[in-house]
């Protein structure tokens, strides 16, 4: 049985990433700066450390053997004029939401490489495809999520090994309650389900399904999409 990591799988999306992939019988570790503290195979770490990462990583192999599925769902917001953004605030986003997965990916891909068989999905954001006011550090940065995801899917194809990214729309966890909370969002949450066609919030098990499927078998022949889960705010 196959072994995963799931970033940011403490909290809202990733820990539903978790939960479905180990109902399908996946074993499956976390990274997070504030693991659940009950589960053995929850590792704290920064994904802005290499140092923490790689420790993390020696850790679960330990535990686990090879992991040879990746999924990048840590990730930091912000909110403010692009004129008002600090360069450490600047720095501390893309510190997150980019360098964070090169991090991971340069720890995880010798086992990926060995088995000849890997699956990554970076969780990005619906944001990067038009734009998002008050968001450009957060926006650039999944930008280039989108971007290396592309880039690896190429580099990487030839090892067996896909890349995929799925950019999440509004999906109901703690980062939009708190994004909401404090006037961020452009509306209230309500005011955003009128906007979107399905019309309902996104829940952290929609990003989770297509998370399940791009890491399955049957996506072997998919690698370098940005698959959209927005319930059609993005076309
Ligand atoms: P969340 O805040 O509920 O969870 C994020 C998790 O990442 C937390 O457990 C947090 O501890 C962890 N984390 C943050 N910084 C970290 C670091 N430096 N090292 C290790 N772990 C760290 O947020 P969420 O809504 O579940 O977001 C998950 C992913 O989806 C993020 O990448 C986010 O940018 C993206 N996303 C979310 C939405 C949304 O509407 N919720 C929309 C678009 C994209």
């Amino acid at each position: 049985m196959k072994n995963a990591v799931v970033t940011g799988g403490g909290s809202g999306i990733g820990a539903a990433i978790v939960e479905r992939l180990r109902s399908e019988g996946y074993h499956v570790a976390i990274i997070d700066l504030n693991p659940p503290a009950d589960d053995p195979l929850a590792k704290a770490a920064d994904v802005t450390s290499p140092d923490q990462i790689a420790a993390a990583f020696a850790a679960i192999r330990e535990q686990l053997g090879p992991i040879t599925i990746l999924v990048n769902a840590a990730g930091l917001d912000g909110f403010s004029k692009f004129s008002d953004i600090d360069f450490d605030t600047w720095r501390k986003v893309i510190d997150v939401n980019l360098n964070g997965v090169y991090h991971t990916v340069q720890a995880v891909l010798p086992d990926m490489r060995e088995a000849g068989w890997g699956r990554i999905v970076n969780i990005s954001s619906s944001s990067a495809h038009s734009g998002q006011p008050y968001m450009a550090h957060y926006v650039a940065a999944k930008s280039a999520v989108n971007g290396l995801t592309k880039a690896l899917a190429l580099e990487l194809g030839p090892k067996g090994i896909t890349v995929n990214a799925v950019p999440p729309g509004f999906i109901d966890t703690p980062m939009l309650r708190n994004a909401e909370n404090h006037k961020n969002l452009g509306g209230t949450v309500e005011d955003h389900i009128k906007r979107t066609p399905v019309r309902r919030v996104g829940r952290p098990q929609d990003i989770a399904a297509a998370c399940a499927f791009l890491i399955s078998e049957d996506a072997g022949y998919i690698t370098g999409q940005i698959l959209g889960v927005n319930g059609g705010r993005n076309t």
